[in-house]
């Protein structure tokens, strides 16, 4: 019997079907911990069909295999952003930009500039503006942004998307006034007579967006499509969307059936009892249209962010002392959709910034495990941003899953301390205490929040350095990741976090082909050389959706 087999497998062997592309030429970090490194892979129908040498991958060649030298570069699996806002991305590409802004005078310069070019009575938006980087970090007012735009209303959303700056335009369009009352969970920014100042924080920015007309289903299309295409040029094959309504999901399925849709999605159901109940019912979805889209997970949000201190702390804000942020949602709402997710077997993926909004939702999610014991939840913290060092050991304890974002950490460690004092500060973006309890912890950049470029969470993941290497040695260095784990944390943890190991996260035979060109060795080279990598090429299911050429390059820069 046992040399009936091997006979049998040595005639397979000898007769291989033939492949549909080979890679040769390569050093491959497969992030299969059983064979780390290969020199060539072959693919076929979209799979890869075989990892190794260059020598075994050619003998899966046949007449019709395409042969792609890898110039002696670096390849690495499809990267996956664990945490990101699609559509918004491709509204963000067609706004005025207002990332990198120094002051706010450059803020009203840029705004300006659109206006010139949109006829009066139009609204103008723009997104990325932080007061942390100006010169006065306090929030502004619309004053000077009203008197140099008039004739259009303005919205302009913090880089946080927790806030947004209006004009007179705007607010007379939405209505509000010294006698408009804060709605709960959000805050208006007042004078000291009670006029709005222009600035809305967190549910108060409805107040305004109510207004703002919405997008046709047509520039939905563009802006899905111009998204997807940016997020191939930065290596990506995958995006976990945190949060679309039914609307822009039923969308995404129109796309991806038609077979436009070059990019993985795990999208996440935004928290709205209609649709939440239209796809528990419908049951969770995984690999639809040719493995494009995932819809089995839902998007909550238990408080705001850090930046607009609308996050939830346990004690006030060191830099507010009678703040101590806004909670979005009830602990009842989240144990109860919590528990409606583990009967319909879907996943719930909930943001938590602060150390309270953390704690209530872990106290959700158990409470939720205690009514519905279920084995392999995967519940997610998207965040996990400042925790109470009583809560790091329990997500691994809990099975819950911190989705962290690491350049957030070298986005906020400017200000960071300011608002949370020196103690809280030690459970910030703490992904090394967490690694060491067990958990994983899958990477994102947040964007539209953060830049594309994943590279930059790598980046941020192995040196808690800037792009500018500030802090020299990092900021806690002890909180690093080593250049393994944060590689993982872009391909195998997102994978693990998205039910879809079996299928993508790393270069196994019979996941998918999704694999990145990089132009240097992202795993070798000195941590100030990192941020200059290219993307040469990105393949998903075997196919090129991005290759490099000289006027190719992604639309925003990195930072
Ligand atoms: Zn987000």
């Amino acid at each position: 019997m046992i040399s009936a087999l091997l006979i049998f497998s040595q005639l397979a062997i000898s007769t291989p079907p033939r492949a549909d592309l080979i890679l040769t030429n390569a050093r491959i970090y497969t992030v299969n911990d059983g064979h780390p490194i290969a020199g060539a892979l072959a693919v076929r129908d979209g799979l890869v069909q075989f990892v190794g040498s260059e020598r075994e991958a050619l003998a899966f060649r046949g007449p019709k295999t395409r042969i792609v030298d890898g110039g002696g570069h670096v390849v690495i699996p499809g990267m996956v952003d664990a945490h990101a806002h699609l559509l918004n991305l491709g509204f963000t590409l067609r706004q005025v930009s207002l990332v990198g802004t120094k002051s706010y005078d450059e803020v009203v310069a840029r705004v300006v500039a659109r206006a010139r070019e949109v006829p009066a009575g139009q609204w103008i938006e723009g997104r990325g503006w932080d007061q942390n980087q100006w010169g006065d970090t306090r929030f502004p007012t619309h004053d000077a942004l009203s008197r140099a735009v008039p004739g259009h209303p303005v919205v302009l959303t913090r880089v946080d998307g927790h806030a947004l700056l209006a004009n007179a335009a705007a607010m007379r369009a939405a209505g509000v006034g010294a006698g408009t009352r804060d709605p709960e969970g959000g805050r208006i920014e007042r004078t000291a007579s009670g006029e709005p100042t222009g600035v809305f924080v967190d549910r108060a920015k409805g107040l305004v967006e109510r207004v703002v007309p919405p997008p046709s289903k047509e520039e939905a299309r563009r802006a899905t499509l111009e998204a997807i295409k940016e997020a191939n040029r930065w290596g990506l094959a995958g995006v976990h969307d945190a949060g679309e309504s039914r609307q822009t999901i039923d969308l995404f399925e129109e796309l991806a059936r038609a077979g436009t849709f070059d990019l993985r999605v795990y999208v996440m159901v935004a928290d709205d009892s209609a649709a939440v109940a239209h796809y528990f019912a419908r049951g969770p979805q995984s690999a639809l249209y040719g493995g494009k889209l995932w819809i089995r997970s839902i998007k909550l949000y238990a408080d705001g962010a850090l930046g607009s201190r609308g996050a939830a702390l346990l004690d006030p804000y060191s830099d507010d002392p009678k703040n101590s942020g806004l909670l979005l949602s009830t602990p009842a709402h989240l144990r109860d959709v919590a528990t409606r997710a583990l009967r319909a077997g879907f996943q719930v993926n909930t943001h938590a910034i602060g150390d309270r909004g953390n704690r209530i939702v872990l106290d959700a999610y158990e409470a939720a495990l205690t009514d519905v014991p279920t084995a392999d939840h995967r519940f997610r913290v998207e965040h996990a941003q400042v925790l109470h060092h009583d809560d790091i050991p329990r997500f691994a304890k809990l099975g819950v899953i911190p989705s962290m974002q690491t350049v957030h950490q070298t986005s906020d460690m400017y200000w960071a301390p300011n608002r949370l004092g020196y103690a809280r500060t030690l459970g910030a973006y703490a992904w090394r205490s967490l690694l060491q309890t067990g958990a994983i912890v899958p990477n994102g950049s947040d964007f539209p929040v953060e830049a594309v470029n994943p590279l930059l969470s790598f980046h941020s993941a192995v040196s808690r350095e800037d792009a500018s290497n500030w802090p020299p040695g990092g900021w806690f260095p002890g909180e690093r990741m080593t250049r393994e784990e944060a590689l993982k944390s872009m391909t195998v943890w997102p994978a693990y976090a998205a039910f879809q190991e079996s299928v993508t996260g790393s270069l196994s035979v019979g996941k998918y082909a999704d694999f990145v060109v990089l132009d240097r060795d992202i795993m070798t080279v000195p941590p100030e050389e990192i941020l200059g990598t290219q993307v040469l090429a990105t393949y998903i299911a075997g196919k090129a959706v991005f290759v490099r050429t000289a006027d190719s390059a992604p639309r925003i820069t990195a930072r």
